[in-house]
């Protein structure tokens, strides 16, 4: 077992710093401020490649793999959410499901735009009324014909209103199960359909530069060549696509953990108190010391879900545990990295106010910590 890097993933993560810090962070906070989309910087981001990271060469990806967006989605976040989890919303829950499920048809069709950064799709799973219990979803589509029939509505969906996004893939009811269980489908609907509304984004406390928003379907129709894979395997696809995800977001939650203990160690060398610096107290250096052990083990445990991804065993539970230890490790460190920083960290100008915003929705995001450990539970028997 080795967890260092290969020369190659130390180089991708290397790269990523280096926009992180030399492009992202000059402009994000302004951005952040005025809850504005961060269009320039993404166009670069898919200029280097990021979007098309774990994909294969056939569809203008780079042939890389799951654990390389993670490295990525890690130093993104050690500077900025909002821009990672475009990444990772982008990646792993817009174009990962038409990789994995979709035609050859569809695959030509949206993959090269969206690996390339030209273009975002979103995922619509949650809806106004059921997030963590999908089988509540409501949104139904109707087979008329030669096409589909949506109604319903769908909340927080990343991505889904940028002038770049292209589709939103939507989970719906599409008939009931021999068991008398919704059978649901996937969804294709690309932006601009008729009937299909995107509501102005959301008022968020955290991840402001990132595009959120409700949508609505109102006898939206699109071809029935949309569904994605095969009709009723909507519930087996978003989970396959969420286990996955869970290992991208721990990577997230390890990055704003890790970006806390450099902002800290930064802080507490230059504020000064009590005639000397404050990071010559033992108290805030073992808080530091503390918020470093938490990243670290966080990280570990996220380079653990995604090798055993990789190697094709089964990682569910450890994608789990990997999402639920860095996100409350994040909040954790997002906490006391504001604490060192005393009333300068409550004021948005300094990079730890950014990082206690967005910590919380770490703990909800792509599954809550609740739903992290029943899937543990269950996974253990119970
Ligand atoms: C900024 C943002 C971006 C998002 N992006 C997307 C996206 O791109 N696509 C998408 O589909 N969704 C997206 N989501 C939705 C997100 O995944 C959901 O908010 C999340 O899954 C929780 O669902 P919910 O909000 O409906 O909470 P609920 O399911 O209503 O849960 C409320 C609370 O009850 C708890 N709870 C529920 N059931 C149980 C139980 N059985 N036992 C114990 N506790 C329980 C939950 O853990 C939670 O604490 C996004 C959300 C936000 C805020």
């Amino acid at each position: 077992m080795d967890f260092r890097l290969t020369d190659d993933q130390t180089a991708l993560r290397e790269s990523v710093r280096d926009f992180a810090r030399e492009v992202i962070a000059p402009v994000i906070a302004e951005h952040y401020e005025r809850h504005t989309f961060p269009y320039e910087v993404i166009r670069q981001m898919g200029k280097m490649g990021l979007f098309g990271l774990p994909f294969g060469e056939e569809h203008g990806g780079m042939g890389g793999d799951y654990f390389a967006l993670c490295l990525a989605l890690e130093e993104l976040a050690r500077v900025d959410s909002s821009v990672a989890i475009t990444l990772e919303a982008a990646v792993s829950l817009g174009a990962m499901p038409i990789y994995r499920f979709g035609t050859p048809e569809q695959q030509a069709t949206w993959l090269p735009k969206l690996l390339s950064g030209e273009a975002l799709a979103g995922f619509g799973l949650t809806e106004p009324g059921t997030g963590s219990d999908a089988a509540g979803t409501q949104t139904r589509a109707v087979l008329d014909g030669d096409q589909w029939v949506i109604n319903g509505s769908k909340a927080f969906i990343t991505n889904s209103g940028t002038d770049i996004t292209a589709l939103v893939t939507v989970t719906a009811v599409t008939g009931t199960n021999p068991d008398g269980s919704k059978e649901l489908s996937t969804i294709i609907v690309p932006t601009g359909t008729p009937g299909f509304t995107v509501a102005p984004g959301y008022s968020k406390v955290g991840w402001t530069a990132s595009d959120t928003h409700e949508l609505t379907f109102d006898d939206c129709r699109v071809p029935a060549a949309n569904l994605l894979g095969e009709r009723g395997r909507g519930f087996a696809q978003f989970l396959q696509i969420l286990d996955e995800g869970r290992i991208a977001i721990a990577a997230l939650a390890v990055g704003l953990a890790q970006g806390c203990v450099d902002e800290s160690i930064k802080y507490a060398k230059e504020r000064h108190a009590f005639g000397r610096p404050i990071g010559a107290n033992q108290a805030i250096q073992f808080k530091i010391a503390d918020m470093e052990l938490k990243a670290h083990t966080a990280r570990l445990a996220y380079y653990d879900a995604a090798a055993r991804m990789l190697a094709g065993e089964p990682f569910k539970r450890q994608a789990a545990i990997a999402k639920l230890h860095a996100s409350t490790i994040a909040v954790d460190n997002a906490r006391e990295a504001t604490q060192i920083h005393g009333g300068y960290g409550f004021m948005n100008e300094y990079p730890v106010a950014r990082f206690w915003r967005d910590s919380k929705i770490l703990e909800i995001g792509e599954g809550t910590s609740e739903v992290q450990r029943m899937i543990i539970a269950r996974d253990l028997g119970l």
